[in-house]
């Protein structure tokens, strides 16, 4: 299990991050929600899905 987060991105404050919960860039960001523990981050994104639209994984804390 890992601890996610979720942020409004950056740039637009339109679409929302997933984030793990130690993302370095969280500490710089506003508006930070807690999502909870997971096992998987595709958990995570669809709590975070649930919440807001449109949901994105963080580039930093997930490469593809
Ligand atoms: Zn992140």
């Amino acid at each position: 299990m890992a601890e996610y987060a979720a942020s409004p991105q950056e740039n637009t404050l339109e679409a929302y991050l997933v984030h793990l919960q130690h993302c370095p860039s969280l500490a710089e960001l506003k508006n930070v929600k807690n999502l909870g523990s997971y096992s998987s981050k595709q958990a995570a994104y669809n709590k975070a899905a649930g919440l807001y639209d449109p949901v994105d994984y963080c580039p930093k804390c997930f490469t593809r």
